[in-house]
């Protein structure tokens, strides 16, 4: 293999290697878990906080219905039970329990109010919950797809990578370093392919004895209009 022809193959290899990179780096981005699917979870996540707050509220509702109904059987005792017998007191108790009552009667509506929500609640909590199974479903066809897209890629590279440790070994120095310069001035392309008597770097016509040059030289020869070394097939 010629000088142009190992620098032309370690280009091949650098070109591959940037773009497998790239690719690996937007694969890897999309290997995070997506928003749509944190979002979904963040939904479920505040019904159930909803349904918690409620079920709290529930059981001091419940709590405190309990307790008047204790106060409330304690003065129809004394009410109904013959030991008090003065009737300004029976009165007292009377009105004690009446006003118990009316207070006990608004917690038990306060308390239906409150389970109708809890149906709704847990309807919606069921609904998100559906949806994000779903979402989780297509998420981890997705990941298992990226995945494997990510070790086909991490393959590639490892043998681009290989194959350009090669070449290296065989590339002089002095040709190395005129091939990384060139290669950050002309966007990745150093070397250039002479096709059709043309430079295919920057499409200029080469005479016949331009052409010969470059490919019997025994030094890299660059196109005399974009730089790039030539390499003749
Ligand atoms: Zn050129």
């Amino acid at each position: 293999m010629g000088r142009t022809q190992q620098l032309y193959e370690l280009q091949m290899a650098d070109l591959e290697i940037d773009e497998k990179t790239e690719e690996l780096a937007r694969v890897e981005e999309r290997l995070q878990e997506p928003e749509w699917l944190i979002e979904a979870r963040e939904r479920l996540g505040a019904q159930r906080e909803k349904d918690q707050a409620l079920r709290k509220r529930q059981r001091e509702l419940e709590y405190t219905s309990e307790d008047l109904r204790e106060k409330i059987a304690e003065l129809d005792d004394k009410l109904y039970s013959g030991r008090v017998r003065n009737p300004k007191e029976l009165s007292g108790f009377q009105q004690e329990a009446d006003a118990l009552k009316k207070q006990r009667s608004k917690v038990e509506d306060g308390l239906l109010e409150l389970m109708l929500e809890l149906e709704e609640v847990e309807r919606e909590c069921g609904t998100e919950l559906a949806e994000l199974d779903q979402l989780e479903q297509r998420w981890r066809g997705e990941h298992e797809q990226l995945e494997a897209e990510r070790q086909r890629l991490k393959q590639d590279l490892a043998r681009s990578e290989a194959r350009r440790a090669t070449l290296m070994e065989r590339i002089p120095q002095s040709d190395y370093r005129l091939y990384t310069t060139l290669r950050k001035e002309r966007a990745g392309k150093a070397v250039a392919k002479v096709e059709r008597s043309m430079c295919a770097g920057c499409r200029i016509s080469m005479s016949t004895v331009e052409i010969h040059r470059a490919r019997t030289s025994p030094e890299p020869i660059r196109c005399g209009s974009c730089g790039r070394i030539l390499y003749v097939t």
